[in-house]
């Protein structure tokens, strides 16, 4: 038997781990013949479906998720329609909710796989072919049988999760991606009711041996970032510093990390502040700041314990934190979200991430929606489009607010300005971004350089006391002193003057200087370029 494996992504940076897991369980099967097509959702649908067809399978199985449905269907269907006698199933998290509807509306799918699927995925390919007598006993698998009805057969947990071989072990395993995932814990203690892992349970983990001889692993193949898939890193601390301890032997590899900042003890705290600089990226999951909305979403955790966590995370220098909202969750004004950017800025958090909420299949917050007065988009994303609290246009402006987030305060050349100039200035969030919309680039890609040129505008404007800091900014990331940020910097013949204050490198003869006046009394900032290498950012600064 020949299966063929669609393995479609949203770009090339990511690769899912399903493939790998399923096939690293059956890899010595020799009755099953592997094959693979890897597309990402913009490539051509014609060409994807052509290599599917030249392998000719028996069955074609995928993974959908909420960025790759569309495409994935489209493609599928194409391919059962040249291909009438193959079995086409697919698993994914956008099957842990009632599939009914998507298998009548869908016929070319013969089934779907609901939950974990590296024990009852090989169950099925025994009996793949016999779906009236054998399909039944197949745990989570979902289908429409010989008689027309829907049969449901809940949901898939895998229970021997310890025992499971490792998805690295598959020759399928992608080891030419930037990161590589490393799943260390199934399930999650929390509750949150828009999350699909708050109904994930029972919580099983790696013994660590296995997880260092799997980083071990992964050193070997020269890996620099692992992303760690552990939803309750520290709900256990005793664990979570065995594991930080694990990692301090791999200095040369990033473990990014989701820490829930409302349970760090004491003993991680101090654990976490002496870990080497760049060992750990830290994502802190925490969604808003306000306690009537974290309760109604269901999560565990006191607020007050989360933001002391938080702060403290984002106080440590020897890594970054990033910190998420999610716009839309119910009881969450827009007023409160600007409150609550604003508050993280506070914090020093190294990114903002401000998402939508998605109300996904089997989400608790999905089946509520009615009750919760949430209305949102039948077709993937789900977004949410309205709550009682929130309207339609200020979702919008939520929207516009998370990309003036991503390309100024989560872009390092212009966060500092930035996150001054939100703490300093209270109308500064909402100025800004009716000027990016009224001027038509907020929904626009736009190069560091023309972020750089629309602040230092909108700063002379509306903002002149921090002309300085843009220019700075600007600066030192090596952008061109013949444009606008860079207007007031004199670079012809600069000699040094008798005295500076040398806030960093060293000067040397051979540096090209420039000055940056910031009065008629000769103060201002010098900046030392290598006039021989071909690097642009200064390498040296001075203040007079
Ligand atoms: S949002 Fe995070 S903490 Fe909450 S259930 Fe999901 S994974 Fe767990």
């Amino acid at each position: 038997m020949k299966l063929l494996w669609l393995d479609l992504n949203s770009s090339y940076a990511h690769s899912s781990l399903a493939l790998p897991a399923l096939h690293a369980q059956i890899a010595n099967d020799i009755t099953i013949e592997w094959c693979m097509v890897s597309a990402t959702i913009n490539e051509n649908i014609g060409n994807v479906v052509k290599q599917i067809y030249h392998h000719q399978p028996d069955i074609i199985a995928a993974t959908n998720w909420l960025f790759n449905h569309e495409q994935l269907l489209h493609i599928v269907s194409r391919a059962k329609a040249l291909l009438p006698q193959s079995c086409v199933v697919l698993g994914g998290p956008e099957f842990l909710g009632d599939n009914e509807d998507f298998l009548i509306k869908n016929k070319f799918v013969s089934g779907v796989f609901r939950g974990e699927g590296e024990e009852v995925f090989p169950q099925w390919l025994k009996v793949w072919n016999h779906p009236k007598q054998a399909w039944k006993s197949v745990t989570g698998l979902c289908y429409i049988d010989e008689t027309n009805q829907y049969q449901d057969n809940g949901i898939a947990r895998v229970m021997n999760f310890s025992q499971l071989i490792s998805p690295e072990k598959s020759r399928f395993f992608n080891w030419s991606k930037p990161f590589v995932q490393l799943e260390t814990t199934r399930g999650c203690f929390n509750t949150c009711a828009f999350c699909v892992s708050g109904g994930e349970k029972p919580v099983r983990t790696i013994p660590l041996e296995a997880i260092r001889e799997r980083l071990n692993d992964i050193h070997q193949h020269g890996i620099k970032n692992v992303r760690v898939l552990d939803r309750t890193f520290n709900y256990n601390n005793k664990r979570a510093k065995e594991l930080l301890d694990l990692f301090r032997n791999y200095p040369d590899i990033c473990f990014h990390l989701e820490i829930h900042p409302a349970l760090l003890s004491k003993e991680l705290k101090k654990e976490l502040s002496v870990l080497p600089k760049g060992l750990l990226h830290l994502e802190a999951g925490i969604q808003s700041l306000k306690e009537s909305v974290l309760q109604q979403s269901r999560r565990i955790g006191k607020l007050s314990d989360a933001l002391e966590g938080l702060k403290y995370l984002c106080s440590l220098k020897n890594m970054e934190t990033h910190a998420d909202l999610i716009a839309g969750l119910p009881l969450y004004h827009l007023s409160e979200i600007f409150e609550d950017v604003h508050t993280l800025a506070e914090y020093g958090a190294g990114e903002i991430q401000l998402e939508s909420l998605k109300l996904l299949p089997g989400t608790e917050m999905r089946r509520r929606a009615k009750e919760l007065g949430i209305q949102y988009s039948p077709l993937p994303p789900y977004e949410v489009l309205q709550t009682r609290e929130i309207s339609v246009d200020e979702l919008q402006t939520a929207h516009y607010l998370s990309r003036l987030l991503d390309g100024f305060y989560n872009t390092p050349t212009w966060q500092s300005i930035t996150r001054t100039l939100i703490l300093e200035n209270p109308s500064f969030l909402h100025e800004f971004l009716n000027h990016l919309v009224q001027t038509d680039v907020i929904d626009t890609p736009l190069s560091l350089e023309r972020r750089g040129l629309i602040l230092y505008d909108f700063c002379k404007n509306q903002y002149p006391d921090y002309l300085t800091q843009v220019s700075i900014a600007w600066i030192e990331a090596g952008m061109s002193l013949k444009k606008a940020p860079a207007e007031r910097v004199r670079t012809k013949r600069q000699v040094p003057p008798e005295s500076w204050e040398v806030i960093y490198g060293s000067y040397r003869e051979n540096l090209r200087l420039c000055f940056l006046p910031t009065d008629e009394e000769e103060h201002g900032y010098w900046f030392g370029f290598e006039s021989e290498i071909q690097k642009i950012q200064p390498v040296f600064k001075a203040t007079t």
